[in-house]
């Protein structure tokens, strides 16, 4: 797969694969104009830091529809500044209108900051916590000056909050007891990884305006391709840390702003997913790409292994021992070289074995996106898929791809328009046509097979044997007991026409539980009668999971990275599948689809 081919979707990689990118230096003294969405958050911001002081009902909402307004007019609110009209937008009456004008001339607003001068933003995170409510959180940021969080927590803790007037103890330890329970639950949200994907892209393509930012890169779980992770943590590299912490703290993407110093913020994004920024000197900015990406398990393997070596590896950096100096590194490869361990890619970095991997020189030769050669399960609109045949086979042939198997669902399963043996026939037709129109490149004749309750395909063998590629899938009676369900998984695969078992446990991150699948039993019977796991790529699935991609590579079974598109689009979703699998120690060997067409079908004239 080329990395830029994913021309429908627009994804891009966020980083390069060993280190970050360069991003976009803005000269010195250049001022960004403030665009539409970033004028209308500070009067979104206006409006409920006015909300927070008590202010009048009416103000507050006239600040609210003005932002309404700025944020959904077509024309660029820097052109009705100019030519201006400020007072024809919806909502903007004049005060707003000089405020805005302040805005768009200054790239200020006075009222603004005076407003965070009486409540700074991070407060709103406070009263955000249940149990604590307005009048509080300002009495006791009135009174003791705390503002974040852990500010309020430590005044709690150190009993200074019963002191202040009109609170007493009760309230004091309400407050602690909120912020607990607050807290404790915020450590559970996860999201799946293309959403966070998604609020990192916008956020570093914001960051790329910022003055003085020399270079920034994602890292954190998301780094290392997790599937579901609690926020996005980015690294900057800047001579002037706090102005780019600045820069960052006022991004429109920026709902409240949580933790924030010279060198670091945590804000809550307008999407609900906490941000971090972390900003590093340029010279040591390969230790803290190790450090911020984790995870804290590869963090300890590295300390373990410094300490070995002489060497204090922690927050402070890379310390020799003996002579007490500390060793800046500029990229990653160098502090690895440094602890006489191989560069161990991002999403090895578990504490799964890796470190003692790199030390003795055997970490895998891990697959990667560009050794894709086709996908062998989407869908088109013959099933429950948007797309033509055609449409699919065209979006594929421009990523680069060689094949794609059409996979459109089997007659029982209704619900997703399941194909008759009738209408199965008509599309093979129909595959053979838009082959005859396609150089170099093949639609494969496939189906995506129900296997039935008792373990039979849902498709008579005649009809299996016309086809190049079929792809058995569990997707009614998920409940089944354990032996039950591993049983007649078991039985689908003693089939010779199945060559792939299709998202192995039925799981949706975030919805669906996976089923009682015995992974084990099923990963020998794959391994014994020749067939194939999938690593279904569609972000809520992941199935085979990371765990049990490392489980069928130590069993020594083939897997197959597909989409499981439903449109020309989701074509696009392989690179989750690609750096999922990566997380199991995939290999390129053991990988169907990065076998060329002929060594392809010769795999598959063999069954
Ligand atoms: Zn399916
Ligand atoms: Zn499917």
């Amino acid at each position: 797969m080329r990395e830029d081919a994913c021309v429908g979707c627009g994804q891009r990689q966020l980083n390069s694969p060993a280190e970050g990118k360069v991003i976009r230096v803005a000269s010195a003294g250049e001022r960004k104009k403030m665009n539409n969405g970033e004028v209308a958050a500070v009067l979104a911001d206006i409006a409920r830091l006015l909300e927070l002081e008590g202010d009048d009902a009416f103000r507050i909402r006239a600040y609210r529809k003005a932002a309404q307004s700025v944020e959904d007019l077509d024309g660029d609110v820097n052109e009705y500044y100019r030519e201006g009209r400020l007072r024809e937008i919806p909502g903007v009456g004049e005060s707003i209108a000089r405020a805005v004008a302040e805005l768009v001339s200054t790239g200020r607003s006075g009222t603004h900051e005076a407003l965070k001068k009486e409540a700074p933003p991070e407060l709103s995170a406070v009263i955000e916590v249940p149990g604590i409510g307005r009048r509080t959180a300002l009495k006791v940021h009135k009174a003791l000056g705390a503002t974040t969080i852990e500010e309020f927590r430590r005044a709690a803790r150190s009993h200074r909050i019963r002191k202040v007037r009109g609170l007493g103890e009760r309230t004091e330890q309400n407050i602690l007891a909120s912020i607990d329970r607050h807290l404790a639950r915020q450590e559970e949200v996860r999201v799946p990884i293309d959403r966070a994907r998604a609020v990192a892209r916008d956020l570093m393509g914001y960051l790329s305006g910022c003055e003085g930012l020399a270079r920034a890169d994602v890292v954190g779980s998301l780094r290392r391709w997790k599937a579901l992770v609690a926020d996005v943590n980015v690294l900057a590299a800047a001579d002037d840390p706090e102005a780019v912490v600045d820069c960052f703290c006022r991004s429109p993407l920026c709902r409240t702003v949580r933790e924030r110093d010279g060198r670091h913020a945590r804000v809550t994004t307008r999407h609900r997913i906490d941000a971090t920024l972390d900003v590093a000197r340029p010279e040591d900015y390969g230790f803290h790409m190790v450090w911020a990406t984790g995870s804290r398990e590869h963090l300890d393997g590295l300390c373990e292994r410094a300490k070995g070596r002489g060497v204090r590896l922690g927050e402070g950096g890379y310390v020799v021992e003996a002579t007490g100096e500390r060793r800046p590194f500029a990229t990653e490869p160098e502090l690895y070289a440094a602890l006489g361990l191989e560069y161990v890619p991002p999403e090895l970095r578990e504490g799964a074995g890796e470190v003692t991997a790199a030390r003795q020189g055997t970490l895998p030769g891990l697959i990667e996106p560009g050794d894709i050669r086709g996908d062998l399960h989407v869908h088109t609109a013959w099933s429950d898929g948007s797309g033509t045949i055609q449409e699919m086979a065209m979006a594929a042939r421009a990523m680069g791809y060689e094949y794609l198997a059409v996979c459109d669902h089997s007659r029982s399963l209704h619900i997703a328009h399941g194909l008759s043996v009738e209408r199965l026939r008509d599309q093979m037709t129909e595959i053979d046509e838009v082959n005859d129109t396609l150089e170099g490149f093949t639609v494969l004749k496939g189906s995506e097979v129900d296997i039935l309750a008792d373990g039979s395909l849902d498709l008579p063998d005649d009809v299996l044997a016309d086809l190049d590629i079929v792809v058995g899938s569990v997707h009614t009676q998920m409940r089944q007991e354990a032996d039950v369900i591993t049983r007649r998984v078991l039985r689908a695969l003693e089939n010779d026409y199945l060559t792939v078992l299709a998202h192995p446990t039925a799981r949706i991150l975030g919805g669906r539980e996976p089923m009682a699948l015995d992974m084990d039993r099923t990963i020998a019977a794959a391994r014994e009668h020749g067939k194939v796991l999938e690593v279904n790529a569609y972000p809520d699935r992941l199935d085979l999971s990371d765990a049990h991609v490392r489980k069928a590579m130590d069993a020594g079974a083939m897997i197959a990275i597909d989409t499981d598109a439903h449109s020309a689009a989701e074509l696009c979703f392989m690179e989750y599948g690609v750096h999922n699998a990566r997380r199991g120690w995939a290999t390129k060997a053991r990988t169907l689809n990065t076998l060329s067409c002929d060594a392809l079908r010769e795999f598959l004239d063999r069954r």
